[in-house]
């Protein structure tokens, strides 16, 4: 081997070397300067956060509490003096009909007392009248009083018979 075949050796190499130096370097430049840009972000986004939660201090945000609490507290009293209002007023509207049953019940039982209404359907009475009927028992002569009472539902009796003489229409 020649010296100057050695030589052209050492300088292909060493120019290899910085070569290769060379692109390491730029590598790393260019690796410097991505997390560089990272960290620029990442620092504009703390920025970011910091001016939002200046904006809402903590004085600012018991404040917007305080008032939604306030606001839900004047909405629960409402509801509950609503409910109280209703439920007096529910109270009131059962002892009415409470009273209004037991004057019913007074009434039914005075209409069935009086032969008013139908003893079944509580129809109310259409026709009552009375007719005296003559007839002859062992050579003598009586008299009675026959009553007739017909109802709106169709029921009708004579109080000479036993059956009566037309059924309730109810009851079929
Ligand atoms: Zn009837």
């Amino acid at each position: 081997m020649s010296i100057e075949v050695l030589f052209y050796t050492q300088l292909a190499s060493i120019l290899g070397y910085i070569a290769a130096a060379f692109v390491l370097y730029r590598l790393l430049v260019a690796q410097k300067d991505a997390v560089i840009e990272l960290l620029k972000e990442r620092n504009q986004s703390l920025v970011d956060r910091i001016t939002v939660l200046e904006t809402q201090s903590p004085d600012a945000l018991v404040d917007a509490l305080a008032r939604r609490v306030e606001v839900a507290r004047a909405e629960i009293t409402e509801l509950s003096h609503d409910s109280v209002k209703h439920k007096n007023e529910i109270r009131e509207k059962e002892q009415d009909l409470a009273e209004l049953q037991g004057k019913l019940g007074e009434l039914t039982s005075l209409l069935k007392d009086t032969d008013l209404v139908c003893p079944t359907c509580h129809a109310p009475l259409m026709r009552r009248e009375s007719h005296t009927v003559y007839g002859e028992i062992n050579g003598r002569e009586v008299e009675a009083d026959i009553l007739f009472t017909e109802y709106a539902c169709g029921y009708a009796t004579s109080d000479d018979r036993a059956e009566p003489l037309s059924k309730c229409g109810a009851e079929s």
